[in-house]
């Protein structure tokens, strides 16, 4: 739920009794997709803002928080990532993050809404400029039926940058689903997905551990960071990893890295993966 007055976009979050606003200059765009309502707005000091269907997407100003997280942590976990597919992310941030790796031969995005990625060419063209990269391959389809059918040991690294498990996106956060990423990859592989607040979302989080794990992947781990435009503020990242544990990564390759981030280093990406006690508790109940 939403409400708008001139100067100001709030997103309600019932769930969590609380809404965050975004003091706005302007509304650049607005318009339905066959699948959801895509809205741009000028805010004064968070840069461009996408919303869809009400939700807060990304903000120029703090999405390097999000994509690096759904994308680094997952890569350096991985011992030899060449192959990655992403859901959703059709803002084409994860993407820009991914291809900065350069061990990444392919990286497929597989995104419901053309929509949203052409907005985000015009709106967000920072978040964009790896497109043109030749590793980078679009696709516009359903991420749940794509998996449903990839080929077995194909894919090294599964990204899930969707949106929230309703409409769409429901289908992405299902044990059905895991079971065909799981199946799509060789003798390791890795599978990040943007898994709501540790906060608010329990309900979410808890079952999405299991259903990785029953789907076949022999460990989980959430990291925790920062998001200020999501509800709470505090977001998380949920791995899970075939052929090896999810908190273990390739700490000095992190460290080493060949490319600048803004969040993402190594000790972050360590400290990530601590988990708060309510968590532990919550999932081990
Ligand atoms: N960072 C964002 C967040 O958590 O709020 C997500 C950003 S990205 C814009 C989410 C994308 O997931 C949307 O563009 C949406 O169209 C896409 N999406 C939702 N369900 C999908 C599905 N089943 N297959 C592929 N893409 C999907």
């Amino acid at each position: 739920m939403t409400t708008l007055d001139t100067h100001w976009f709030t997103e309600i979050c019932e769930e969590g009794g609380s809404a965050f606003s975004l003091r706005i200059k302007r509304k650049l765009h607005e318009e339905q997709s066959p699948y959801q309502r895509i809205e741009i707005f000028e805010t004064e000091k968070f840069g461009n803002l996408m919303v869809i269907d009400g939700f807060v997407m990304l903000t120029g100003r703090d999405n390097f928080l999000y994509h690096e997280m759904m994308s680094h942590p997952a890569l350096f976990t991985h011992p030899d990532p060449k192959r990655v597919v992403i859901i959703g992310g059709g803002d084409c941030g994860t993407l820009r993050e991914v291809l900065r790796h350069d061990g990444i031969e392919h990286a497929l995005q597989v995104e419901i809404d053309e929509r949203v990625t052409r907005i985000s060419e015009k709106f967000f063209p920072e978040l964009c400029e790896s497109n043109n990269d030749p590793r980078a391959e679009f696709y516009f389809g359903d991420g749940i039926k794509w998996m449903a059918e990839a080929a077995p040991g194909s894919v090294d690294v599964v990204i899930v940058d969707s949106t929230d498990p309703i409409g769409p996106a429901k289908g992405l956060f299902t044990e059905a689903f895991y079971r065909d990423c799981f199946n799509a990859m060789g003798g390791h592989g890795v599978l990040v997905q943007q898994s709501e607040s540790p906060l608010y979302h329990m309900r979410i989080l808890k079952p999405m551990h299991a259903a990785m794990r029953a789907a076949g992947f022999d460990d989980t781990a959430s990291l925790f960071y920062p998001q200020p435009v999501y509800p709470s503020g505090w977001w998380t990242a949920t791995l899970a990893v075939k052929g090896g544990p999810a908190g273990e990564f390739r700490e000095q390759a992190a460290a080493d890295k060949s490319f600048e981030t803004v969040y993402y280093n190594a000790g972050l990406h360590r400290g990530a993966l601590a988990m708060p006690e309510f968590f532990r508790k919550a999932l081990e109940d």
